[in-house]
């Protein structure tokens, strides 16, 4: 077993991003951030000012969609009041040499993910996160055949005001646009690039590895052994069907990435027995990164294959995720600038601390 309270001071290379690198320094004297204090988060079960509470409904644009079929509702879709995208073209594109545009041609539409007010994902019951999932699903599919010129679908959640939610009440966002955006790219260019070469998905690589609990290595030429690496300390939760793991380069202190773990490229590809466990696994590990952070807040988002034509050849070699990044502290001016993240929880420690929480 390798110690996760050694401490540590290395450069991490992401296995799926190499140019993307993260420096883990555990040591104290050189940690060059401070954790701030969140600012607390909204707990209230109903706000009457709210306008995604229930009985506010006049509040919003009118609902796309409400779910389950019927009232009450449990889920309701509407279009984004300030959206960063939209149908029209109020400025035609006058692209000049370097100064080239994309049409901002899309969609933004929020979710209000729960009817009550101020719950937090681990508070959910297992059956409403499975309803979530699958209509983040149901959504997305529908975005992709309602315009071809859309190239991806982009699902994420801000919880909490460090993350950056603008309004308390619990809810996602969908943001469908006519590109791809930068980190899929990389990573689908680059497990396309692992997939060439060794013909093998490097996530279900890395899931093997992460289940690989002990590995020893031998001095060649003694016979000692020289190492043994504890590969599994980066496992949080393991259902039947997901896997919560921690990066091993991590680019936040408490980051953690779910993944099912049969290969699967689209998230459109999921079963409701997928979702099931996904809700499972979904909601134990936010319970323990709750319980590690005292009320945890965090962005999540899915990274899954996009919708076109050039990538369409990555179904064996991209495998679709979720990835949970709560904010426990300020990028400073030393990671904006170099683009290299600073984390100072080392990866080890943090899933040791997190698998450490009991669960009944
Ligand atoms: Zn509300
Ligand atoms: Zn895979
Ligand atoms: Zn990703």
């Amino acid at each position: 077993m390798t110690d996760p309270e050694k401490p540590v001071r290395e450069i991490r290379i992401n296995p799926i991003v190499p140019s993307e690198s993260v420096l883990v320094a555990t040591a104290r004297g050189l940690r060059p951030k401070k954790a701030e204090a969140p600012a607390p988060r909204d707990t209230r079960a109903h706000v009457d000012t709210c306008p995604f509470c229930v009985g506010n409904e006049q509040m919003t644009p009118p609902a796309i969609g409400t779910y389950p079929d019927g009232a009450p509702w449990q889920l309701r879709i509407v279009e984004n009041l300030y959206p960063v995208l939209g149908d029209d073209r109020e400025n035609p594109n006058l692209s000049f040499g370097l100064q080239q545009t994309i049409d901002g041609y899309g969609r933004h539409e929020v979710m209000i993910d729960h009817n009550q007010h101020g719950i937090a994902v681990h508070e959910m019951s297992e059956q409403h996160l499975a309803l979530l999932f699958s209509t983040y699903r149901a959504r997305m599919e529908q975005l992709y055949k309602s315009n071809p010129r859309l190239r991806y679908v982009l699902v994420f959640k801000n919880f909490g005001p460090a993350a950056g939610a603008s309004i308390a009440h619990t809810h996602s966002q969908f943001i469908a646009t006519p590109v791809v955006p930068d980190n899929v790219q990389d990573e689908v260019e680059n497990s396309r690039t692992y997939y060439e070469k060794n013909h093998r998905c490097i996530f279900c690589t890395l899931i093997d590895e992460a289940l690989t609990f002990e590995a020893t290595l031998y001095d060649r030429e003694s016979g000692e052994i020289r190492r043994k690496l504890d590969v599994g300390q980066f496992v949080i939760e393991r259902g039947k069907k997901f896997i919560a793991i921690k990066p091993f380069a991590s680019r936040y202190e408490w980051e953690v990435h779910i993944l099912p773990l049969a290969h699967q490229s689209d998230f459109l590809a999921v079963t409701p027995e997928d979702v099931a466990d996904l809700a499972r696994i979904l909601r134990r590990t936010m319970t323990r990164l709750d319980a590690v952070l005292g009320g945890a807040q965090y962005n999540y988002f899915l990274h899954s294959v996009p919708h076109a034509p050039n990538y369409a050849d990555c179904g064996a070699s991209y495998h679709w995720h979720l990835e949970i990044c709560p904010r426990t502290s300020i990028p400073t001016g030393f990671e904006l600038g170099s683009g290299l993240f600073v984390n100072t929880v080392s990866p080890e420690a943090a899933a040791a601390k997190l698998r450490a929480v009991p669960l009944d």
